[in-house]
């Protein structure tokens, strides 16, 4: 094992700790992630990092390099965080401002991870033990926006030989789970108002347009194909119920497994959405928000990582980490670990069973989720599609912790989710190093990666004309 990786981190945990302490004092929503951007990019900045700021018309989004020539290594980082979700360092509810933002996802700890390994493989470059380029990329709005597919579409991924990412999670793992494509678009319905009471017969109601178009698309779901999902959310549905709602919104979510299937599906929905328009003689609007492509990641990177995981080991919680888990683990929904346990192979499946019951993971699973999918989206998928990617999760919350939610918050802020954080920086370090090692390693994946793409170019999923949805905070 490349000692002096670990080292580094080691004697610098407290600077990576502090940097993601920042990022989660200052919780962001995506494209608004002004302070975290900065706190990363000034970090990297100070350490000898070459920065691009406000890249690919996003002011928080940016790159930040170092060293020269080939190959070119990429960690994708990502710092924003949930609405709603304000949360202290505490095994309880307690939010720090009712209402505002929180670090629901971990982001704050996946940015710092990112940054913490690119930092350690630029000691190594400078040091003259490899060459190479190491480049840190700052994406913003993940939650929300394909900002890393917009990043792709402006030329900035175009010379990246690997790209490597994480995210924290409630186990140790190289997992092969796929995370779906997914098309968000809000559908704006148009009418015209009248006295609900005294003239009905004069108002056309773009709230009866969004029901309807809701009632057709919960009869759509028994014909869709069983591993595609759709989920909505009205906006907007009038103002009084005296007043016959001349404007109406509802945001759609369309998934499917890969491109294909979330774009069948979509064109449904979108007939769907002409359907209800046509019944209600009102008219009907698509304000395309963002697109996205499933994950799938290459074969070869992940076997890399999982070796560089099973050298640097899981991260190593204390008996007070071990008490706050269990604390916090009382208040998570019944079942919430049973999702594990659908994933694992048969023959894991006793070690499975006992490593539910205990408060935090201390082993590193075997590889698992292939052919499957845990549902959610990232815009990692589209990163995946452009160039040969590896993901690793690592344990930074209690067994079972539920996604998007304050027990999250409240894990991300703390040791445990510090110790998780610090793996992930090791790991990634470790593996970048290695392919900048081993040239044949790094083709061996680009070999892979051109395979299972058919040779095929990455293919912007949104519309040409997409522009980040800042107009989403105008309102
Ligand atoms: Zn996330």
């Amino acid at each position: 094992m490349n000692n002096s990786v670990i080292i580094w981190i080691e004697e610098n945990r407290q600077h990576l700790i502090s940097l993601s302490d920042n990022v989660w004092s200052t919780p962001e929503l995506g494209l608004l992630e002004e302070v975290s951007s900065k706190t990363l990019a000034d970090a990297l900045e100070k350490a000898g990092f070459t920065v691009e700021r406000g890249v690919a018309k996003m002011p928080t989004a940016f790159i930040a390099t170092y060293g020269s020539g080939k190959p070119v290594i990429g960690i994708l980082g990502e710092y924003d965080a949930l609405p709603g979700l304000s949360q202290d360092k505490v095994p309880y509810r307690k939010p720090l401002e009712k209402g505002a933002p929180g670090h629901g996802c971990g982001h704050n700890l996946l940015g710092v991870g990112a940054l913490g390994a690119c930092l350690a493989v630029k000691q190594e470059i400078e040091s003259g033990n490899i060459k190479g380029t190491i480049r840190f990329y700052g994406t913003p709005a993940e939650e929300m926006f394909n900002a890393k597919g917009y990043m792709i579409t402006n030329g900035l991924f175009d010379d990246v030989d690997i790209a490597l990412t994480w995210h924290p999670a409630s186990l140790n793992m190289v997992s092969y789970l796929t995370a779906n494509a997914v098309n968000s678009v809000i559908f704006k319905f148009h009418g015209r108002t009248a006295h609900a009471a005294g003239d009905p017969h004069n108002g056309r109601s773009a709230l009866d347009a969004v029901e309807l178009m809701n009632v057709g698309c919960n009869y759509l779901r028994e014909h869709m194909l069983p591993d595609c999902k759709l989920h909505y959310c009205i906006l907007k549905g009038g103002v009084a119920p005296n007043i016959v709602p001349d404007e109406a919104e509802v945001w759609y979510f369309v998934r499917g497994i890969n491109r294909k299937q979330a774009e069948d599906l979509y064109e449904r929905v979108e007939k769907v959405a002409k359907g209800a328009a046509l019944m209600t003689e009102t008219e009907m609007e698509i304000d395309f928000l963002s697109s996205m492509y499933n994950t799938r990641y290459t074969k070869k990177i992940q076997e890399v990582l999982e070796s560089k995981f099973k050298e640097v080991g899981v991260p190593l919680f204390d008996e007070e980490d071990k008490k706050f888990a269990e604390e916090i683990r009382k208040t998570f929904p019944e079942g919430s670990t049973e999702g594990l346990l659908r994933l694992v192979p048969q023959e894991f499946l006793p070690t499975a069973e006992k490593l539910i019951e205990q408060p935090l993971c201390d082993i590193i699973l075997p590889p698992m989720g292939q052919g499957k999918s845990h549902g959610g989206s990232t815009d990692v998928g589209d990163v995946c599609y452009k160039v040969p990617t590896g993901e690793i999760i690592t344990a930074c919350s209690a067994i079972g912790n539920p996604g998007h939610s304050w027990q999250y918050v409240a894990s991300s802020g703390m040791s445990i989710g510090h110790k998780g954080m610090l793996t992930a920086a090791k790991v990634l370090a470790l593996t970048a190093i290695e392919f900048m090692q081993d040239s044949t390693a790094v083709e061996q994946a680009k070999k892979e990666f051109k395979e299972w793409t058919k040779g095929e170019q990455y293919k912007s999923p949104f519309p040409d004309d997409l522009i980040p949805p800042f107009r989403q905070y105008e309102k």
